[in-house]
């Protein structure tokens, strides 16, 4: 990895009696798109405000572009975009006006046309804020943390409650942050949405992380499945597959040698004159893998 924009040593948060985040390390460098995946009240947004400088911390080590964040330096603060649930934006002034405002607080902002093309408000710049949907709000809350021109941005669980299409949008735009070089710290509880947009990915599950690497890492590490179903009975199947039946009725294999585990399932196939039905060989997805780490009953869909 190049140089990190922000590293994390042991870090430790306690509410009380509640332990958020349990001595955890992370890595981001330069130009990633990194996400911090997991379900709700895993630690996200414990650890994000405290990247942000916006909660204090109990131990641990943490640079974020070569700076302590809890010392809360003004250099610091010119330099992340932090994006607020609700920015306070005046509901009367236009989309263009709300982004000058706060374009005017910085030394060197970002310029008004590119921050609003990235975000894709640019067909609504004259469009006054209390008639945005709320996913252009969202966009909108996006553009305010990018009028300083940060090279870092933070954004919490930027498409939760979105429709379809709005997600789409938002996902449009974090693509445009990478591509104009910005690092983008996200949190989210979307597999696909962690799939989609990340370079890496860090599950955290209970306040520590379950796994972290690259999203192809991530789905490597899993192997791949051979799975399929018969007409009549597999008791004769070869011996990876033998006792593989799963509850839905399909015969499943993990398999880590894929040519010699299909040539002797298909070889058997034919000598029985036996059809194997709906035959699929994938590699594990980020989702079986996250499922296996959270468990299927702490509600992943949540
Ligand atoms: P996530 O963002 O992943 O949903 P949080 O970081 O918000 O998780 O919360 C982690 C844990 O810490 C949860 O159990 C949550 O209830 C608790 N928690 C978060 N903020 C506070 C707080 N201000 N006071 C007490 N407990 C908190
Ligand atoms: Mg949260």
């Amino acid at each position: 990895m190049n140089s990190p924009v922000i590293e994390v040593k042991s870090l430790w948060k306690t509410y009380g009696s509640t332990e958020a985040v349990k001595g955890i390390d992370l890595r981001v460098g330069s130009g990633e798109v990194f996400a911090l995946l997991g379900p709700n009240g895993a630690g996200k947004s414990t650890t994000v405000e405290i990247l942000e400088g916006h909660r204090t911390r109990d131990s641990g080590e943490v640079s974020v572009l070569g700076h302590d964040p809890a010392r809360a330096e003004q250099r610091l603060r010119e330099r992340i975009g932090i994006v607020l649930q609700r920015s306070g934006v005046e509901p009367y002034l236009t989309v263009e006006e709300s982004v000058e405002m706060f374009r005017n607080y910085y030394p060197s902002p970002s310029p008004l046309d590119e921050v609003l093309e990235v975000t894709g408000l640019t067909e609504l710049r004259r469009t006054r804020v209390r008639n945005l949907s709320g996913g252009q709000q969202r966009r909108l809350d996006v553009a305010i943390g990018l009028a300083g021109n940060p090279d870092l941005l933070f954004l919490d669980e930027p498409t939760t409650g979105f429709d379809p299409a709005a997600r789409r949008n938002a996902w449009d735009m974090i693509r445009n942050l990478k591509a104009l070089g910005k690092t983008v710290f996200l949190t989210t509880h979307y597999l696909d949405e962690a799939e989609q947009l990340s370079d890496r990915v860090a599950i955290i599950v209970r306040g520590e992380i379950a796994r972290a690497g690259t999203t192809s890492e991530m789905t490597a590490l899993g192997g791949t499945h051979i799975s399929f179903r018969l007409a009549r009975g597999g008791e004769s199947l070869p011996p990876p597959f033998a006792g593989t039946l799963q509850p839905d009725g399909r015969y499943q294999l993990r398999s880590s040698a894929v040519t010699d585990d299909l040539h002797g399932l298909t070889t058997w196939a034919r000598h029985m004159n036996c059809e194997l039905i709906d035959l699929r060989v994938a590699r594990r997805s980020l989702e079986d893998i996250y499922l296996e780490l959270v468990g299927r009953e702490s509600g992943a869909e949540a």
